[in-house]
């Protein structure tokens, strides 16, 4: 399958197996963890697949598919994590290298349509008609073969509007910005399919977890480098500029109506898990999990949460001197104003909301900019956003990594 969350691929586990939850159940029946990784672990080698990852017989199709699914079910034990980010690079580049050999996004899971009628003086001067010195290899790079739904366009592009010829509500598209489109469109859905498995990870069975550590091993050998340069993706300290809106507006202060919502469960789950935790290993997880004393909350996370519930109108914590027992509560510790590690997992260390549960208890807070398109939770905004610097960061003259 040249995309495996495309349209083809859907059909054919709708009709296979109905869902794929039901497909993850079959997948440790029918294949190992070896071949799920033989689908990534090229990567440590080369920087291009393999031959016979490329050219797939078409009575292997379903195995093939396994191999994908299997790994975004064991990533579902790491949403966070480097293995994501290597397995999310690793298909990347098989499915488009397999999409370029086919020459064709027919069945993927990008919603175009042939270009139609385009006025003639528009195509010369787009496809260069009249310059007869052009390659033909350049004439053909040039040649507009697909137009997108304006909508659905500006969903996933982030250059400039500039390099587009639009018209009649279309996008037209060149093969290359088609296929640009396609790694957008691509990467997030992959996120968003990790971040929905993880929700129900606990249903899975044991083998993913399994090949999630075989994954961390690869992946940890394939980042090596950045690894040592820059630490893994663990607790480090905050970077407030990269935080998601929501959380920002929670730091300015929010009205009474609002107050508990935004500093006691939004800012609380937020900064605890951005701080001390940002790749859980599990649901139940605790903060004496993460770290093994309670300095950092107690220096650097509660001081926050306690000012910004002081720019409340009115403050909240002159209101109601009793929530900061509650924010400790929200942290794991049960209701007390004075843990002590071992309290951690009296209760239970509450998660950041989803941002579907964000709009609808406290819709204020929500002001979605750029980067919260395809975004579930305000913790993998921020995560994702941290990632993409570090990598800028690490290396400034590099690609633009989207
Ligand atoms: S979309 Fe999500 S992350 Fe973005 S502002 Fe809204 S709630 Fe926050």
């Amino acid at each position: 399958m040249p995309d495996p969350f495309g349209r083809d691929a859907q059909e054919l586990i709708k009709r296979e197996f109905g869902d794929v939850l039901t497909l993850l159940e079959r997948i440790p029946s029918s294949i190992s963890s070896e071949e799920a990784l033989s689908l990534v672990s090229w990567m440590l080698k080369s920087k291009e697949p393999p031959e016979k990852l490329l050219n797939v017989d078409p009575l292997e199709e379903l195995k093939d598919l396994f191999r994908f699914y299997a790994l975004l079910g064991a990533l579902a034990f790491s949403p966070y994590g480097l293995e994501t980010e290597f397995v999310r690079q690793a298909t990347t580049k098989l499915y488009r290298a397999r999409i370029e050999r086919k020459g064709s996004l027919d069945g993927s899971l990008l919603r175009i349509e042939p270009p139609g009628e385009i006025p003639d003086r528009d195509r010369r001067i787009l496809e260069r008609a009249m310059d007869r010195s052009l390659p033909e290899e350049e004439r053909e790079r040039l040649r507009l073969k697909h137009r997108m739904h304006l909508s659905e366009f500006l969903e996933l592009w982030d250059g400039s509007l500039k390099e587009v010829y639009i018209r009649d509500g279309y996008a037209y598209l060149r093969w290359e910005t088609a296929l640009k489109l396609w790694e957008m469109a691509f990467e997030r859905r992959f996120d968003r399919a990790v971040s929905i498995l993880s929700d129900v990870r606990d249903e899975l069975p044991d083998f993913y977890e399994g090949l999630r550590d075989r994954l961390e091993e690869i992946a940890n050998d394939f980042f090596k480098e950045r690894l040592e340069k820059l630490g893994r993706v663990g607790a480090k300290p905050l970077r407030f500029e990269l935080f998601p809106p929501c959380v920002k507006e929670a730091l300015k202060g929010v009205p009474s109506g609002m107050r508990n919502y935004a500093i006691t469960v939004l800012l609380t789950s937020f900064l605890s898990y951005a701080r001390l935790c940002p790749n859980p290993p599990r649901r139940d997880v605790r903060v004496r999990d993460c770290v093994n004393d309670l300095t950092i909350i107690k220096e650097e996370i509660l001081p926050v949460i306690i000012e910004a519930g002081n720019r409340c109108r009115p403050p909240l914590f002159e209101d109601q001197p009793h929530e900061i027992k509650n924010i400790w509560y929200h942290l794991g510790f049960g209701l007390t104003d004075n843990p002590t590690l071992e309290d951690s997992g009296n209760s239970t260390w509450y998660f950041p909301p989803n941002c579907d549960k964000i709009r609808a208890n406290a819709p204020q807070l929500c002001k979605p900019d750029k980067y919260c398109r395809g975004i579930k939770n305000p913790l993998t905004y921020y995560l994702r956003r941290l990632t993409r610097e570090e990598r800028r960061e690490e290396n400034p003259e590099g690609e633009n990594s989207g």
